[in-house]
């Protein structure tokens, strides 16, 4: 979709357009990445348990705050669509779009993963990403996206006139009602915008339009992300698969992706703390 524009420049438009770019979040105050805590505390991990998500389906599991989990390709390139939530209250979540304000449209090793308002405080570091190498393409696409949202089976039946129900959004939703209990109608409201583990996806230079390539993860690869506080989370083994042709159907060939949870050694944590909500009055100026 091209958009043309609809009413003339004004005679100074190259000037208008000539404003200096600045970032919009001064990104150097937030605590700087910890390399060498990070570093020592995954230096001897015990894996605690490890858990496989099938394809085209969704698994849920818990991990404990200061523990390490690790999503790891296996038998073949998959995408994974990431949730995370305070283990303790369902309404905290991860907030994909201030995570990508505050870090970039893709994330990898020193990112942290950010929680919802009000309380807006990390749920997950990214300790390890053996896809780091990637960078940025020619394409301008990367890897590990917050751009994406998820696949649905509402924007499907939008486009397609279909109804299909292993996009992403039903088997985080039939993943979470699983593990909490709950009607699958009341987990979907639970379920938000992702982390799209291993997808290679950017904007197009012509029209700014959201795209997707074959993922180069390969069967060995994985991201490591380190608790901050105790979490839920949920991964769905996307049906598009690598995401390098199609999505919510079952054209694509999809793999399964296992989640390994580890347990740092002991001492290796002396002095660290889960994190602590944000410290806004929630005045919002009415005294
Ligand atoms: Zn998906």
């Amino acid at each position: 979709m091209t958009r043309s524009a609809q009413t003339t420049p004004p005679p100074d438009a190259e000037e208008r357009r000539k404003a200096t770019p600045v970032i919009v979040y001064s990104v150097e105050h937030l605590p700087a990445f910890d390399a060498g805590f990070y570093g020592a505390a995954r230096s001897h991990l015990t894996k605690l348990s490890e858990l496989i998500v099938p394809p085209r389906d969704a698994r849920a599991f818990t991990v404990p705050a200061g523990h390490f989990f690790r999503i790891v390709s296996i038998e073949g390139p998959q995408v994974g669509d990431l949730n995370l939530w305070n283990a303790h209250d369902l309404s905290e979540r991860f907030f994909s779009g201030k995570t990508r304000a505050l870090h970039a449209t893709h994330v990898s090793t020193g990112d942290r993963l950010w929680s919802t308002l009000p309380t807006l405080r990390p749920l997950a570091t990214i300790t390890h990403d053996t896809l780091d190498w990637y960078g940025w393409d020619d394409d301008g696409a990367g890897v590990h996206d917050v751009i994406g949202t998820r696949c649905d089976p509402y924007t499907n039946l939008l486009l397609k006139g279909t109804e299909y129900h292993h996009c992403c959004h039903s088997n985080l939703t039939r993943a979470l009602a699983a593990e909490r209990n709950m009607p699958p109608s009341q987990a979907e409201l639970h379920v938000h915008d992702v982390m799209n583990v291993f997808m290679c996806t950017g904007y197009t230079r012509d029209t700014h339009q959201y795209f997707m390539k074959a993922s180069p993860v390969r069967p060995g690869d994985f991201i490591e992300f380190f608790a901050e506080m105790d979490l839920l989370a949920a991964l769905s083994a996307c049906p598009g698969g690598d995401c390098g042709a199609s999505h919510s159907d079952d054209q694509a060939i999809c793999y399964p992706l296992k989640v390994e949870i580890y347990r740092p050694s002991d001492g290796a944590l002396a002095g660290w703390q889960p994190s602590a909500p944000n410290r806004y009055s929630r005045t919002h100026g009415v005294t």
